[in-house]
């Protein structure tokens, strides 16, 4: 099969696994994930598995970026906040939903292929930094949605302070692999609600910066 049949498939099995969201189809669609996986995986790159991105890090198989993405509600106007660039491609899925996207990976090298990606595909909404997520972008708060990619042992306060009212966290709880849970946080008149999605599976936030 070529790339276009197999992208194709890969669209039709994420209406059948309940991405059903238009916009978010077309962001994943306008998205060519080959493009952000290495030469080994590139025969896997449409199937809906997650895949190595090096530097023991992954990125989550297609259905679930449509998930949370859905999950997120994005409108076009909206600054969002993203926490764990790794390979890009969540982010420019993310960026094509939103006004702005601001993004952050502590790894260097994963951050400046996906820093190569991003501009590839022309996205010119994306502002990016190397540096420790779990501390958020302050300077650049408040944000009207945050996605977490790295699991968190709880719901992380400081993320929180940097959601504005009515926004939306997604975030995956729970450092042990067979117990973590994907939530959704919603921030609404002061009051805190979460959600949870179910049972997932995400590489742990670390705190700090990496060194190559
Ligand atoms: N969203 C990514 C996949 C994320 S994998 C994609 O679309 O490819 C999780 C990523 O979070 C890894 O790249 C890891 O280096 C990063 N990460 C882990 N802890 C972090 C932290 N404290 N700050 C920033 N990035 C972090």
């Amino acid at each position: 099969m070529n790339s276009a049949s197999d992208q194709a498939q890969m669209m039709a099995d994420l209406s059948r696994k309940g991405v059903t969201d238009k916009t978010v189809l077309d962001a994943i669609e306008a998205t060519p994930r080959q493009m952000f996986l290495p030469d080994l995986f590139q025969a896997q790159a449409f199937d809906d598995v997650a895949l190595p991105i090096g530097h023991h890090q992954t990125l989550s198989q297609p259905s679930v970026v449509g998930r949370m993405t859905q999950a997120l509600d994005i409108t076009e106007r909206m600054k969002v906040l993203e926490i764990g660039t790794g390979s890009g491609y969540q982010a420019c899925v993310l960026a094509r939903l939103c006004r702005r996207l601001y993004t952050v990976e502590r790894h260097p090298a994963l951050f400046q292929e996906a820093e190569e990606r991003i501009k590839k595909l022309g996205l010119v909404n994306v502002t990016m930094v190397v540096g420790d997520g779990s501390l958020g972008w302050p300077e650049q708060a408040p944000f009207e949605r945050i996605m977490v990619t790295a699991a968190a042992a709880d719901i992380p306060e400081i993320l929180l302070d940097q959601l504005g009212d009515g926004g939306i966290m997604i975030v995956p709880v729970g450092l042990d692999e067979n117990d973590q849970h994907l939530l959704r946080v919603r921030r609404a008149n002061g009051d805190i609600e979460t959600e949870d999605l179910g049972q997932t599976r995400f590489v742990p936030l670390v705190a700090g910066k990496a060194v190559d």
